[in-house]
């Protein structure tokens, strides 16, 4: 357990009053000059992002947004990778006010799949063409971290018809001790994800009335024990709508240094959830800091600018439309394809509770083929967690862009292994005209010859290649 010594590094008051000064100081040039830096890629200070958050007329938002695009652009190119979640439980001991898996919502079918129901799960997932799963369950004692651990075996030890298995697995689960987070890294997860919600503590302790979750500091401290338990790539969020997002952007970023300062490496990722409608949870149909769609793309582009090499996810809580806009503003990963209730990918018919409503319905084939029409590789690519270029080396690589050589030739043969295996005919013949195109661009020699050879080798049934 926590020790008691143990102090919130989120300075909650002076964070609201540096948001208060940065309202004042405000200017365009001091706008353009922050967004000048960015362009180094090297990220942002504090009291730079405090004065973005500020921008509010069209013109200005406009300006930070194709900032953005820029930076992503020269960061992570074209690729967006792809991963379904995948729910085993949801049951839970928590009351979140704004979760339909929570506790007092007795309304909600309950269920805990088998390992049998587990692997009827990932076979249906592979058989979509997924090889990227978040695998997640509520917080309660029927579904333990030993349950939990021998979840993960049976999904790494599945595979469809065609020999394909889940080659990456992230993790969501309730906040573990040190020695819980040594056996979750025994089981080669990639990342583990936990979001503090609001970071606003005051807050918090009103929206989790209940339950182990309602401990405000083991939750903010859960990624230095996870990095302490040898966890290399760990995944911080927000639900965006909790409290004033201008002081939830600030207090992840705080977090982001915090980690950076004392492991020598920041977040792997950054997710942005918004609340959306769930059942049974009063918060999500009176949300307490609505954020417009106009707000959530300045927050996406002011994390993608604050934070360069840290990839930020988008669920389908987002609309098809919305989720399209934000691919260019700094969104680098996105789950496709998804269901939030256990069971529901072999079993669509059968009603257990889901944990919010989806914005995006789409099929994963349906999604690669938009993404395709934008010009975007769809990547399944797993290479880096399985090379070791984790944690920190992978941060040292992708600082100076030396991350590009690879991911966009190992994204290209995963993109290529679906077309392959799993798209239609449709998205299959213009995938391939869009490979094509990509090649022909590439300028560097080497890494042309090195992608051609990847890429035949795919065509020619080699599966799993990446460098
Ligand atoms: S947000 Fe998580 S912890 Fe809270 S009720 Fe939902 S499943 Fe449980």
């Amino acid at each position: 357990m926590r020790t008691l010594t143990e102090t919130s590094f989120i300075p909650r008051d002076e964070l609201y009053n540096r948001l208060e000064d940065a309202q004042k100081l405000y200017t365009k040039d001091k706008l353009q000059d922050i967004l000048h830096e960015a362009l180094k890629l090297k990220g942002l200070s504090l009291d730079k992002v405090a004065l973005l958050l500020q921008a509010e007329t069209e013109e200005d938002i406009r300006l930070i947004l194709s900032t953005a695009h820029q930076v992503k652009e020269a960061i992570y190119g074209k690729r967006m990778v792809l991963f379904a979640p995948l729910y085993i439980g949801n049951y839970c001991s928590n009351n979140c006010l704004y979760c339909a898996f929570r506790k007092d919502n007795t309304a909600l079918g309950r269920a805990k799949l088998t390992y049998e129901e587990i692997e009827e799960e990932t076979k249906m997932l592979l058989r979509q063409g997924h090889k990227r799963i978040l695998m997640l369950t509520g917080e309660d004692e029927r579904t333990p971290l030993d349950y939990f651990l021998e979840a993960i075996r049976r999904v790494y030890a599945t595979r469809d018809e065609r020999g394909s298995s889940i080659r990456r697995i992230n993790v969501e689960i309730a906040p573990l001790d040190i020695d819980g987070f040594r056996r979750l890294k025994a089981e080669k997860i990639g990342t583990y994800a936990c979001f503090q919600e609001t970071y606003d503590e005051i807050l918090y302790k009103k929206y989790h009335p209940s339950g182990p979750k309602s401990d405000y500091l083991w939750r903010l401290f859960v990624m230095d024990r996870a990095m302490e338990g040898g966890i290399d790539d760990v995944g911080i969020g927000v639900l965006f709508g909790l409290a004033d997002y201008r002081f939830e952007v600030l207090s992840l970023l705080v977090h982001a240094y915090h980690l950076e300062r004392k492991f020598g490496c920041g977040p792997h990722t950054v997710s942005v959830p918004r609340i959306e409608p769930a059942e049974g949870a009063p918060l999500s149909t009176h949300i307490p800091y609505p954020v417009s769609d106009r707000d959530f793309k300045k927050i996406v582009a002011i994390i993608r600018l604050a934070l360069p090499y840290t990839g930020i996810i988008l669920s389908t809580r987002e609309s098809e439309t919305l989720r399209q806009e934000l691919f260019h503003y700094g969104v680098s990963q996105i789950s496709a394809g998804s269901r939030t209730n256990p069971g529901a990918y072999s079993h669509p018919e059968e009603k257990t509770g889901s944990q919010f409503s989806l914005g995006d319905h789409r099929s994963l084939d349906e999604v690669i083929s938009a993404l395709i029409d934008d010009g975007f590789i769809p990547s399944f690519c797993t290479g880096c967690y399985r090379k070791g270029r984790v944690g920190q080396d992978f941060m040292d690589l992708a600082k100076p862009g030396l991350i590009q050589k690879f991911c966009m030739p190992n994204g290209l043969f995963s993109f290529r292994e679906y077309l392959e295996d799993y798209a239609s005919p449709q998205t299959r013949e213009k995938g391939l005209r869009l490979i094509q195109l990509l090649v022909s661009e590439i300028e560097d020699k080497n890494l042309k010859t090195r992608t051609e050879k990847g890429l035949y080798e795919v065509a020619q049934g080699k599966r799993d290649v990446y460098y």
